[in-house]
């Protein structure tokens, strides 16, 4: 991903990458609902979006670029016929910016048509991709969602789907959610850590799978669990049901803390806590560990907000005088992408998307919570912002550890020499963004927040240390990416 200068879009925060959404009915079309999903989980990507369903006897799909309202329209709705379908939304992490990596991606094969949505990022497609096209399989991106395809269709030609899924698994190392369609059933797989989320829920008339709980709220559907990390679950044809396979377990997980704490949307319920209320206890602990008594604390618009009414109920508890104040008012026209063609727009890019009120913050004392820093750029321009209106003082809290290490999970999240604390202390950076304290969260505390052990956590980007077996970089656990050797798997079902 880019960030230097030219055209490339500027992106102030981590960014996340894909939303992933399946549904099974009986008797109605799965393209509406999906479509209303995909609405949903529009905050996972922004780049492309597109549906596949099957009617018993064709694949039908829709992909195209730009934001879902702009990727379909009524007639494109209206052709994609049956029961059963996948869709996703893309923000790319692996693969070039174009079409040819927008999802789902479909394939026909000897046994039948595959349409697959993934979200992650798998550590080891290149090796699993030069296996396969040394067996004569043609690429058409180069996206790790097309080398899980292939390999999947491959398996298929020699094993049912529950064994074929099994194989696949086997293989591949990384991170991944997937819904998956093969012919007209659908089905979900979660990453043998859970690094992602995936959801199972209960509709009227059938079942859907999702990323978030949100989208099935957006049917008026009822969140049934979270799909197990290293389970499949096929949804049944006729939506009465779905049947369950674990098929790896692990030790211990490794889910991504960074959903509850900035990527996911506050009213979703992902492993069994809602992300709002995650937010709101990682803002109470903010203030355990390092509150301020000062007249105001302000979130960083939209993140920021649920830490900020955590960390202000927990002040006054307290007997702190510090009032929680809306005093940054974002541009809701601004999305998470523009393009600033130099670093001097770049920088006043924040003016762009929020605007301070000044009555709130001439005169007072302020702190200011933000659930990252990545570069640095957007807090120092916040910090001096504040301080023009007025402000007396500035102080940082954020809501997460310092960001030290680059994400391989399909985050965009900058490269170490972007990150503003991979080679700084705390002190440095409070220096480098002129504010008058800063602090960051421990790792204890957000683990707290998440009711998780931080062995259940992916925490690579803010240890350095990952959950799994990354070319040059340490890790957190015994893990070992599988040997890709060309031999057939089938005896090792
Ligand atoms: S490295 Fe960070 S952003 Fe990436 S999956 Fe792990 S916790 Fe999430």
């Amino acid at each position: 991903m880019t960030h230097g200068s030219g055209q490339a879009p500027y992106r102030s925060g981590p960014t996340e990458k894909c939303g992933v959404v399946g549904v099974a009915l009986d008797d109605r079309a799965a393209a509406r609902p999906l479509y209303y999903s995909l609405y949903a989980l529009q905050h996972r990507g922004q780049e492309s979006a597109g549906i596949v369903t099957h009617d018993g006897f064709q694949q039908h799909d829709h992909v195209a670029m730009g934001l879902v309202g702009d990727a379909f329209d009524e007639a494109d709705i209206e052709r994609l016929n049956g029961e059963s379908g996948i869709g996703h939304v893309r923000y790319p992490t692996a693969g070039s910016v174009d079409k040819s990596c927008a999802q789902p991606f479909t394939v026909s094969f000897k046994s039948g048509s595959l349409a697959l949505s993934h979200n992650g990022n798998l550590v080891n497609a290149d090796e699993i991709r030069d296996e396969l096209a040394g067996m004569g399989h043609a690429f058409t991106s180069d996206g790790d969602t097309e080398v899980i395809a292939h390999d999947l269709a491959r398996n298929l030609l020699e094993a049912d789907l529950v064994r074929a899924v099994k194989r696949t698994m086997s293989r591949i190392h990384g991170s991944y959610s997937l819904t998956i369609m093969h012919d007209e059933t659908v089905l979900g797989v979660r990453d043998p850590e859970g690094n992602r989320p995936l959801c199972i829920g209960e509709l009227e008339d059938g079942y859907v799978l999702a990323s978030e709980s949100a989208a099935i709220d957006t049917l008026d559907g009822d969140l049934v669990r979270d799909v197990a990390p290293g389970e499949l679950v096929v949804l049944h044809e006729d939506g009465s049901g779905f049947d369950s396979y674990q098929l790896v377990e692990r030790e211990n997980t490794a889910h991504c803390f960074f959903e509850h704490v900035y990527f996911a949307r506050p009213d979703s319920v992902i492993d069994d806590e809602l992300v709002y209320e995650v937010r709101r206890e990682l803002g109470r602990n903010l203030w355990d560990e390092s509150g301020i008594d000062t007249d105001v604390v302000m979130p960083v618009p939209d993140s920021g907000r649920a830490f900020a009414s955590g960390y202000a109920e927990a002040a006054q508890e307290a007997g702190a005088g510090t009032e929680f104040a809306e005093g940054l008012m974002k541009n809701r026209y601004v999305g998470r992408t523009f393009i600033m063609p130099t670093q001097d727009e770049r920088e006043r890019a924040v003016r762009l998307k929020l605007n301070p009120i000044k009555s709130t913050v001439e005169g007072k004392t302020v702190t200011l919570i933000d659930d990252s820093i990545v570069r640095g750029t957007t807090s120092t321009q916040l910090v001096q912002l504040l301080k023009d209106c007025g402000a007396e003082e500035v102080h940082m809290r954020i809501g997460a550890p310092p960001i030290v290490a680059p994400c391989y999970m399909g985050i965009d999240m900058a490269t170490r020499e972007e990150l503003i604390a991979a080679n700084r202390d705390v002190d440095d950076i409070r220096e480098a963004i002129e504010a008058d304290s800063l602090s960051y969260l421990s790792i204890d505390a957000v683990a707290d927040a998440l009711n998780r052990s931080r062995a259940d956590l992916c925490l690579g980007c803010v240890t350095g240390e990952y959950p799994y077996d990354i070319e040059g970089e340490a890790t957190d656990r015994e893990v070992e990416r599988p040997v890709i050797d060309g031999q057939d798997l089938a005896a090792d079902d």
